[in-house]
């Protein structure tokens, strides 16, 4: 099976979210019927009858991936799963597979691509633990970031997240994807926080883009997923098959609520970029006669660079962080928001709020994350205001 374009490679994210599985609409490809539901219906069966007529019964001995028509067992393939990795293959760019969760799609890679050495940066404490498993596991060496490209050989790993976790800040793609391939090494890029139509990061050399599908493609807050997507056949068919074996699958509703977001899914992540946008604009300009906020962080709020352009041309992520005068301050800022919910996690429809150090053991305890919802920005900022009036009275 080959990337099998559904919606046609010149239309936009918009309508391949809604028509790139318009081809699974058929029961069975070898069927010419198909189901009436313009809803996708929600498949809950864990294995499926097979032909009634002996002539067509396939042994598994002769079935490759490439022959597998319908589904058997539902820790192989599903309904629901097939049909949200046909539209996600579809606007990633590559073929997707999906995972219970985006530390489940980590450790599935790294157990496909078994590198010896993994160079990573700054970013999401949980996918360290998960190399930490690996270094245990296989003596997985983990380097910093800048460590000299000669330090990488083939098969190897980078590993970048961007924008990262919390901050929010990016990284340039194109120049790790240019020293991992120096060296035979792969790219691997977690593009949770930049999902499309923010960042294609195949487009700038990636090999491996992961996300966390809990974020934006789930888009509610109600469910896990992980994500990850490959430009190679081959790696997909191995990781598919480590996948059943492994028995890391997304679950049957996951996939059905996954379909569902992801039809809004250019919509809801132009409107959070732009909501972001405003109010972080609003918060360097407050930061300025406030002596409560010592920074923001965000990619708009880098040095602008061509790279940077080139990278998010449709805008920056909907996370951002900023940092407070003391940690007392940063613990008490979140209670005083009535539109931003305390609680960790991002990506939703709902604005959220954190102060991370309830959850990250690693980060500077002065330190609140945003996450950026789809309400309207100007009764953000005025909720924003509102607080950061009560702050400064609180800690006169
Ligand atoms: C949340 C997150 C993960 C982990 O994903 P889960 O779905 O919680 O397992 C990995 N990377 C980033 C950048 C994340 O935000």
């Amino acid at each position: 099976m080959s990337v099998t374009t559904m919606a046609g490679p010149s239309r936009s994210v918009s309508t391949r979210l809604i028509h790139a599985d318009d081809a699974l609409n058929a029961i069975l490809p070898s069927l010419r019927e198909e189901t009436q539901d313009v809803a996708p219906p929600m498949h809950v069966s864990t294995t499926f009858r097979y032909s009634r007529d002996p002539s067509k019964l396939q042994e598994a001995r002769d079935l490759g991936l490439s022959s597998l028509e319908g589904h058997l067992y539902s820790r192989e393939t599903a309904p629901n799963t097939t049909r949200a990795e046909a539209i996600l293959s579809e606007v990633l760019g590559g073929r997707a597979l999906c995972y219970s969760s985006g530390l489940a799609a980590i450790f599935a890679a790294y157990t496909y691509f078994n590198p010896k050495r993994v160079s990573n940066g700054a970013g999401y404490h949980g996918s360290y633990e998960v190399l930490n498993i690996h270094t245990r596991l296989s003596g997985l060496k983990q380097l910093p970031l800048d460590c000299p490209a000669e330090a990488l050989g083939p098969g190897d790993i980078i590993h970048i997240e961007t924008p990262r976790n919390p901050s929010g800040e990016a990284v340039d793609i194109a120049f790790y994807a240019e020293k991992a391939h120096s060296r035979g090494a792969f790219l691997l890029v977690d593009s949770t926080f930049a999902p499309p139509p923010l960042q294609d990061p195949f487009a700038l050399g990636a090999d491996i883009i992961m996300h966390s599908g809990t974020k934006y493609f789930g888009g509610h807050s109600d469910m896990l997923a992980g994500v990850l997507a490959v430009k190679k056949d081959e790696w997909w068919t191995g990781l598919w098959h480590d996948r059943m074996n492994m028995g890391n699958v997304m679950g049957n509703l996951e996939g059905w609520l996954t379909i569902r977001s992801l039809r809004t899914l250019e919509l809801r992540v132009t409107r959070q970029s732009q909501n972001a946008q405003q109010i972080v604009t609003w918060l360097a300009e407050t930061k300025a006669s406030s002596d409560l906020i010592t920074r923001v962080f965000h990619s708009s709020q880098q040095e602008s660079t061509s790279w940077l352009e080139k990278q998010m041309p449709k805008g920056h992520g909907p996370v951002f962080a900023i940092t407070f005068k003391s940690p007392e301050i940063a613990k008490r800022f979140p209670s005083l928001l009535h539109l931003f919910h305390h609680a960790t996690s991002l990506g939703g429809v709902e604005s959220l709020v954190e102060w991370r150090a309830m959850s990250d053991p690693t980060v500077d305890r002065s330190l609140v994350r945003f996450s950026i919802g789809i309400e309207d920005p100007n009764d953000l900022i005025a909720d924003l205001e509102q607080a950061l009036v009560k702050l400064a009275q609180i800690s006169k």
